[in-house]
């Protein structure tokens, strides 16, 4: 037993990974099956999550990154991307479970329609204090081929109109400084940080498979996404940092 302990200490406290947190990116959980590859069963969500208390990595809210927290050597942070319905009825009941704090990233257009979350629950879900919602753009655009559709200044208005109107929706109705970016499929560029901080944000992030160091450059912040293969060593792998294979 006491070996299995410091060969844990040995992984996760590795000096390569200090100081790093691993971002957890999701999308959608299903009860019973994945039915893409952005979803998370309910049941490998579970299983991850026991995990992470099982380690003892302390989750951490996205915001401690930037409010002077002093940050512990190994954490995890948990978003999820889009307000699909099933944050509310899968993942929100094991955060709650676990006292573990997530951040939600959301397209203000959807919500209240179809499979997307209705606004009192995440109305219920930050009066838990658990779940923050920050936004996501207004209608998930693919900035790469957008920009290409367009004359530069039609782009430059078309951005900041997808950068500004999320925040000032987001805060009319749920209230808080709306802050926190998440690029669309991760797609982000200098030009782009450079909008995002323009429109009165602090960070973004995006995806890359891999930790987020204390130097990360802040408006193309590293996040892992986490697929329902990520059980065992996959996972082990994420919480301690390491880069994700090219391959995956
Ligand atoms: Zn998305």
């Amino acid at each position: 037993m006491r070996l299995i302990a410091a060969l844990l200490l040995l992984l996760f406290a590795a000096p390569a990974c200090a100081q790093t947190v691993s971002i957890l990116a999701y999308h959608r959980f299903s009860p019973d099956h994945a039915p893409g590859a952005t979803t998370v069963t309910t049941r490998v969500f579970a299983a991850q999550l026991d995990r992470i208390a099982a380690l003892g990595i302390p989750v951490i809210p996205l915001r401690a990154l930037f409010d002077g927290t002093t940050l512990p050597q190994r954490a995890v942070a948990i978003t999820a991307d889009d307000g699909h319905r099933s944050v509310f009825t899968e993942m929100f009941p094991l955060l709650q479970a676990h006292r573990f704090h997530a951040t939600l990233f959301l397209n203000p257009p959807g919500l209240g329609h179809g499979t997307y979350l209705r606004w009192e629950e995440i109305a219920a879900m930050q009066a838990s204090g658990l779940v923050d919602a920050e936004p996501h753009t207004m209608t998930h655009p693919d900035f790469r081929t957008e920009r290409t559709r367009r004359p530069p200044e039609a782009f430059a208005a078309f951005l900041r109109q997808e950068l500004e109107a999320p925040r000032r929706l987001l805060a009319a109705r749920l209230g808080g400084t709306m802050d926190l970016l998440a690029w669309p499929y991760g797609i982000n560029d200098p030009a782009l940080h450079q909008a995002a901080q323009a429109a009165g944000y602090r960070a973004a992030f995006a995806l890359g498979g891999r930790a987020a160091p204390p130097d990360a450059a802040p408006f193309a912040i590293p996040r892992y996404q986490v697929y329902d293969t990520d059980l065992g060593a996959r996972f082990d792998a994420i919480l301690s940092g390491r880069p994700r294979a090219k391959s995956q």
